[in-house]
Parts: structure tokens; C-alpha cells; sequence
């Protein structure tokens, strides 16, 4: 799961992280309030939307008054904004950001993922912030510094500061620096978090000489943990996931919407990964990773099939069932009954596997419905990309 800017700077600010003071708002009136209130001499107003690049796209913009606050909140909500990260369709700004500027001198980049080969949480940062980091790990990877961090430890003032001197931050701001880190670190381990960003890490002026502060700020969230964390599942916005997921999510579906045109539905999640794999060993590209579980009903297929026919992108559709709890006449029944439910308008492959298996093709062949049998893992790929590229 992703929250907005202002609800990751919530969470790491609780955690001791700096942020500059902001509020956000729905309306025009209330950025303008809210910048009265912050009574400050520059002011920033930021397009919320789960998508980076937004500055890229128009939706940063600096303000001199609370009036200009206001034209730009005006210029900004209801904006279909479109950045590297959202497609071209752009993705409808709800809310924006109201903060008091900082006056930037230079811009990092902090991060802390999951290295899942050394088991570690790994702290990153480069001198090369702000813009894209994923550009700098292509073409200038030793520009990325990094700090493994020993989970029977947690990330110690020592290594944070040594990640602090690498990045060149000013001496009087490591000891603030090292803090910062060791808050993003607590953040993360606190709320379970898969993936945290806050770029720009800035070096602002000051009146009174220099600062660091979080501009920017990403969380991604476990969702296996989420049930821990109720005060983050209520951040969740329904405008921002994808509509075919959170479905799939309430009828105990597992649902994820991919980019390629073959649809899957499979039972088991082991299985559904090798079908995808074996989908791309033959050329194709899977629509979907889709789990209907060990105990699939009709209405559970039903449902699938809705699914799955609802992404305008799908040309065929691979049914991959291994029948070990469910005997496959049953799933055999299920399919054709769901097939005359939705409207199948596309190729469908189906292989079945497993008790009964022999009854169940034998149900399928004598339905009259127009589908493609197959044998086998690999047969039944192959058969699916096919049916795409006819
Ligand atoms: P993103 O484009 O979605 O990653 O949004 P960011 O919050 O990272 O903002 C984009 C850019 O706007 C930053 O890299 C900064 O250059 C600029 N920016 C953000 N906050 C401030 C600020 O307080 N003052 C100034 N001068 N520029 C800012
Ligand atoms: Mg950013």
C-alpha cells in the first residue's frame, strides 16, 4: 500500500524526521487559510497524487503570498496531471499540499529498501538528489553510497553519520543528518514499510545558517502487516489504487493488474508465478497475477473471469487450475458456468491437472464451448501466446 507526500511526512515526522510545516487541502479557500496560517515569506504548493515527478509536470509550484497560494491550489485541483511516473493519462489531483518554502542549497537523495539477497535493510543516499535516482543507479551507480544494517542491531549513530560524511553534508548538520537517518530507519521498521524515499533530502539556508529537511517523502507498505498497523490502513485512498485490485482484494481474490494481454487465472500462488514465467518463456506477456485460492467456487471463477475480462487490454485467457483440494469435474463445471455468465469474447486455454482430471476434460469437451484444450504447463502457454499473436 502507498500514502500521499503529506501522510509519509506525517509518519516520519512522529518519528523525528524534519519536514517543513504544511497543511494540506481540498479546496482553494483552505490552501489560502492554511498558507494565512503559516504567515511566512515563500510559500509551496504540491499536487498530491501517488506518482513522483510531479515538479516535472506542473504540480510543484512556489508562491510568493497566500494569494498565489491560492491561484496555484485553484491551477493545480482538478488537474489531470501526467509525470514520468503516472502514464499518459495523468492521474486527477484531490489535494494539495500547502508548505513554507525552503530556500534549497543543495539536494540528496536518502533511501532505505529491502535487500532481499543479503536479508538486510539497506540505507542509501547520493549526492545526486531531486532528480531521478533511478537514472543515477543506471548510468552512475558508484554515486549511490549504501549502509547495510545488522537487524540485530538496528542502524547505529556511527553508521549514520559515516553515511553522513560520505554524502559531504556540512559538519555542523552530520550529528542532524545521522538523527534524520536513524528516524527514517524507526519510521520504517515501526510501520513495517517496504520501501522508504525522501528525495529531496535538502541542505537549506537559514536565517541563522544552514538546515535538513525532508521535501519529499515516499512510503510503500507491507501489506501482509497492515492488519498491525490500523492507523496506516485508514490512510488508504480508494482514488489512487487500482479499481480491479481493491475488487479482487474484498472477494478474497489475489489480484494484481500487469502490462502484458494474456489473462491468468490459477490456483495457488506458486503456480500462478511459474505460469507467468513460463508465459514469457514462450514470448508472451501475462495481464495479470491471479490467485483464486485452494477452495475456488463457481462464483469464485465467476468472479475471476469478470476480472479478468474487465482489462480491456486481455486477448486471451489461460486457465491453469491443479486440482488437489477441488477435483477438477468441479472446477470443469465452474468454468463452463462462469463462461455463460460473463461474456467471453476472447480466446480461451484451459489446462487442468489433477483428481478427476479425466472427468473434468471430458466435461469441457462436451459443453460445446468454444475453448482450447491443453496438456501440460508449457503446452498450455504456448497455446495462450498463440491464441494472442492469431
Ligand atoms: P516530485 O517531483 O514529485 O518528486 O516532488 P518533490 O517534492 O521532490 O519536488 C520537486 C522539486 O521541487 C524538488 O526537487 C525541488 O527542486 C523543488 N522543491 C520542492 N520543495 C521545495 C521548496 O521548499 N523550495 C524550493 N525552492 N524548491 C522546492
Ligand atoms: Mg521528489
Amino acid at each position: 500500500m502507498n500514502v500521499h507526500e503529506y501522510q509519509a511526512k506525517q509518519i516520519l515526522e512522529a518519528h523525528g524526521v524534519n519536514v517543513q510545516r504544511g497543511e494540506v487541502a481540498a479546496t482553494s479557500d483552505e490552501a489560502e487559510a492554511i498558507a494565512r496560517q503559516l504567515n511566512c515569506q515563500l510559500y509551496i504548493v504540491k499536487a498530491q497524487i501517488h506518482a513522483g515527478g510531479r515538479g516535472k509536470g506542473g504540480g510543484v509550484k512556489l508562491a510568493k503570498s497566500p494569494e498565489e497560494v491560492r491561484e496555484h491550489a485553484d491551477a493545480i485541483l482538478g488537474m489531470q496531471l501526467v509525470t514520468p511516473q503516472t502514464g499518459p493519462a495523468g492521474k486527477l489531483v484531490r489535494k494539495v499540499l500547502v508548505a513554507e518554502a525552503s530556500d534549497i542549497e543543495r539536494e540528496l537523495y536518502l533511501g532505505m529498501v529491502i535487500d532481499r539477497t543479503d536479508s538486510r535493510l539497506v540505507l542509501m543516499g547520493s549526492e545526486e538528489g531531486g532528480v531521478d535516482i533511478e537514472e543515477v543507479a543506471a548510468t552512475r551507480p558508484e554515486k549511490i553510497l549504501k549502509q547495510t544494517i545488522d537487524p540485530a542491531i538496528g542502524l547505529p549513530a556511527f553508521q549514520a553519520r559515516q553515511l553522513a560524511f560520505d554524502l559531504n553534508i556540512p559538519r555542523e548538520l552530520v550529528n542532524k543528518a545521522a538523527d534524520l537517518m536513524i528516524g527514517l530507519y524507526n519510521a520504517f521498521v515501526d510501520s513495517d514499510c517496504s520501501l522508504a524515499e525522501i528525495n529531496p533530502l535538502a541542505i537549506t539556508k537559514t536565517d541563522d545558517g544552514q538546515d535538513i529537511v525532508a521535501l519529499d517523502a515516499k512510503l510503500n507498505f507491507d501489506d501482509n502487516a497492515l492488519w498491525e498497523h490500523e492507523e496506516i490502513g485508514a490512510m488508504r485512498d480508494p482514488n489512487e489504487e487500482d479499481a480491479r485490485e481493491l475488487e479482487a482484494g474484498k472477494s478474497g481474490l489475489s489480484y494484481i493488474s500487469l502490462d502484458g494481454n494474456i489473462g491468468c487465472m490459477v490456483n495457488g500462488a506458486g503456480l500462478a508465478m511459474a505460469t507467468m514465467d513460463l508465459i514469457q518463456l514462450h514470448g508472451g506477456e501475462p495481464a495479470n497475477f491471479l490467485d483464486v485460492g485452494g477452495g475456488a467456487t463457481t462464483e469464485t471463477v465467476t468472479h475471476a473471469f469478470r476480472l479478468i475480462l474487465a482489462d480491456e487490454k486481455v486477448q486471451a485467457v489461460l486457465v491453469n487450475i491443479f486440482g488437489g483440494i477441488m477435483q477438477c469435474d468441479v472446477i470443469a463445471n465452474g468454468i463452463i458456468e462462469a463462461v455463460k455468465q460473463v461474456d467471453l469474447t476472447v480466446p480461451l486455454v484451459v489446462r487442468l491437472e489433477g483428481t478427476n482430471v479425466e472427468l473434468g476434460k471430458q466435461i469441457l469437451a462436451d459443453s460445446g464451448l468454444n475453448l482450447i484444450a491443453a496438456d501440460g504447463l508449457s503446452e498450455a502457454a504456448q497455446k495462450a501466446v498463440q491464441a494472442v499473436a492469431n
